[in-house]
């Protein structure tokens, strides 16, 4: 197996640690989504594709290929709560009677998948009308966002996964770790024997994980700050002596450290760039997306939203900005007027670089 970009002796150690990607198509912007299958006892399928005919056949295509059915599938793990990632779950258990293994805190979530992918939108229009997004992009981006759910399925979980739990296969013994941020059921597959991390959408080697303002998992109402959660997971990652993760979206990544250390950079930067938008005039959160990136389609109004959010948070958290009520929206206000390149480490203890500087 060999792909461009990673060295043939890193596919090598996945492929000697029975480990095969399989990459599945999804109809999303990002393209194909990866899933693995473990070679092992149970045959284990990392993640699955989305629900659609054409991910099935490829599913079934690229199995075939590595001389097995979907029938003989035993269990099947979940990394993160995203359609992308768990849509064929419930078909491909269904078919094979593989047990379904996900973060125990994620199981009502993919045994209510309907409903609560329901009230997850209701709370994300409610959030964006807050924050200044009209009611058109709102009703719009909810219609979407609707007929998207088609992509997912609920599924029952059999094998609930805990926190710090290792889950023991045959060949192998895979810690669980649940790293929210990008979502709040980011869960990682540590085999520490081999140095090798299983890591979802967590970590991905040419983008940046999207840390999307969710729900909590617990089913309280509000928003968690999905950044700051997010970096203080990447802080637990960066300390695994990691040689090879393996992430949800395209090549396995060799260096983890460096990469989370750029994350923590652009971050950092990012949210600099808006404190000085923030100190030219108070700002909502919409008003500073449009300021960042103009106009956006309407698919990606809840994206750039959640991005503007999660660094102002930093902001706010760090005391250099405060939240004003204006009418129905919040409105962003400066709380100094220090220059933004002036601004301390808004990521304590998240970038030795920086900290240094
Ligand atoms: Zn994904």
């Amino acid at each position: 197996m060999t792909e461009d970009g990673a060295p043939a002796e890193v596919w090598q150690r996945i492929s000697d640690a029975g480990i095969s990607l399989l990459r599945i198509p999804t109809p999303f912007q990002v393209g194909r989504v990866n899933t693995y299958l473990l070679e092992d006892e149970p045959l284990t399928l990392i993640d699955s594709g989305p629900n659609s005919g054409k991910a099935l056949d490829e599913l079934e295509r690229q199995l075939e290929a590595l001389g097995h059915g979907i029938e003989e599938l035993e269990l099947v793990a979940v990394t993160h709560q995203h359609i992308d990632h768990l849509g064929l779950v419930d078909i491909v258990a269904k078919r094979s009677g593989a047990e379904v293994a996900a973060l125990d805190q994620l199981a009502p979530f993919l045994e209510n998948f309907g409903a609560d992918a329901e009230r997850d939108d209701a709370e994300a229009a409610s959030l964006m009308r807050r924050h200044g997004i009209s009611e058109e992009v709102v009703s719009a981006l909810r219609q979407v966002t609707g007929s998207f759910r088609a992509w997912g399925s609920r599924a029952e979980v059999t094998r609930p996964l805990h926190d710090g739990e290792v889950l023991e296969l045959r060949d192998r013994r895979l810690e669980v770790q649940h790293r929210p941020g990008h979502s709040p059921s980011d869960t990682l597959l540590w085999d520490s024997d081999r140095s090798l991390l299983i890591a979802g959408d967590h970590l991905i080697k040419h983008i940046s994980s999207n840390p999307l303002i969710s729900r909590p998992l617990d089913g309280s109402g509000g928003r968690t700050q999905a950044l700051v959660v997010y970096l203080e997971s990447l802080k637990r990652t960066r300390e695994l002596p990691a040689e090879i993760v393996l992430s949800g979206h395209g090549e396995p990544i060799t260096n983890h450290v460096t990469l989370i250390d750029e994350r923590f950079a652009m971050h950092q930067r990012r949210a600099q760039k808006l404190y000085g938008l923030i100190v030219e005039e108070p700002r909502t959160g919409h008003e500073l997306a449009q300021a960042l990136w103009g106009d956006v389609a309407v698919t990606q109004a809840f994206l750039t939203l959640s991005e503007v959010i999660g660094h102002v948070d930093l902001l706010v958290n760090a005391g250099y900005v405060r939240e004003i009520e204006d009418g129905d929206v919040l409105r962003y206000e400066a709380t100094s007027d220090a220059p933004a390149d002036q601004l301390g480490d808004l990521i304590p203890g998240g970038n030795p670089v920086l900290s240094r500087g």
